[in-house]
């Protein structure tokens, strides 16, 4: 087996399984130094295990590949790691719009998400990273955002388009949080609520539709911001009048998320069937922190199709260009 290929197989599954950020990364940063080492260094244990970013686990696992057998901690990631679930709609969906990068509090580069989104064989991906007041998640400013969007967008290749976006805050007023010239620059607007999100049901349902009903918004991101596991605890979902902020998005063409995120599985069921009654896009999307973690479009797609969405209705079901033509 290819080392490069191991590690990297190792740490898509820990990120998959959402266990500890910083084992992934480094597998990951073992993979990119073996691939910069010289062939002599790598097939001299000696000086292989002095190389930096090179420790004890990785090490194990590049002697193991390199004599030809599959590692053993692969091995038993594979029989931990329960697999993914299938879905005649999880085979339907072409790609993905709302992952993070290392640009805020993703784990990698823009292009490991696109070389994980190519495997998959997504049609498109989206970046979008937190918006500025973001601070704990590193929120990009405009200017920081000018940057990234032709970076993006140059990461496209071999069948797969990378799409520039954002997950832009709804500010507690509903204001979004970036320039709305630069919203209107991006191909992809996911607005999401990441503060207050106990506050009032009234004031909560104004907020959200003054997002919703903003010209460049096309996705609204885990609508209740609900956690029902994982290692942030669980927190419950916000109050506002689903009916009346699903119907704006119903009127306007905004696709309501379904976050495929196992922690948060949002909106809950019953939204979801309220979404539906309204009228609504969705948009199932993986909100992937680490390349490993984009096919956790498995779980959105298994809720989905337990609530009887009909694929039509899935934007993240359509092609390129029409995904495009609804998304300007
Ligand atoms: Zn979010
Ligand atoms: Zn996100």
């Amino acid at each position: 087996m290819d080392p490069v290929d191991a590690l990297l197989a190792i740490a898509s599954l820990l990120e998959r399984e959402r266990a500890s950020r910083y084992r992934a990364k480094a597998f990951r940063q073992a993979a990119a130094t073996l691939s910069s080492l010289p062939a002599e260094v790598i097939s001299d244990p000696t000086r292989l295990r002095a190389a930096k970013g090179i420790g004890e686990s990785t090490f194990a696992v590049i002697q193991q590949a390199v004599a030809g057998e599959v590692p053993t901690y692969l091995v038993e990631l594979r029989g931990d790691v329960e697999p993914e679930r299938t879905s005649a709609l999880r085979a339907k969906l072409r790609g993905d719009l709302h992952a993070h990068t290392e640009w805020s509090d993703g784990t990698t580069p823009i292009r490991a998400m696109a070389d994980a989104a190519r495997v998959l064989g997504h049609e498109y991906l989206a970046i979008t990273d937190h918006s500025p007041r973001l601070r704990v998640a590193r929120g990009l400013s405009a200017e920081r955002l000018r940057e990234q969007v032709p970076l993006v967008r140059a990461a496209s290749d071999g069948g797969l388009t990378m799409l520039a976006g954002i997950e832009v805050d709804i500010l507690e007023d509903g204001a979004l949080d970036q320039e709305d010239e630069l919203l209107a620059e991006l191909d992809i607007v996911v607005a999401s609520v990441h503060s207050r999100l106990r506050m009032d049901s009234r004031e909560m349902t104004r907020r959200m539709l003054a997002a919703v009903t903003h010209p460049r918004v096309n996705v609204l991101g885990h609508c209740t911001g609900r956690l029902v596991q994982g290692e942030r605890g669980t927190r419950p979902q916000s109050q506002f009048d689903a009916r009346v902020v699903f119907d704006a998005c119903a009127e306007r063409g905004v696709a309501v998320e379904i976050n495929s995120r196992p922690e948060r599985q949002d909106p809950p069921d019953e939204l979801i069937a309220v979404a539906m009654d309204a009228g609504c896009l969705f948009s199932i999307d993986s909100d992937a922190h680490a390349p490993g973690q984009l096919s956790l479009l498995d779980h959105g797609a298994q809720r989905a199709e337990h609530a009887g969405v009909p694929t039509a209705r899935i934007v993240t079901t359509w092609g390129l260009d029409r995904l495009l033509a609804w998304a300007e």
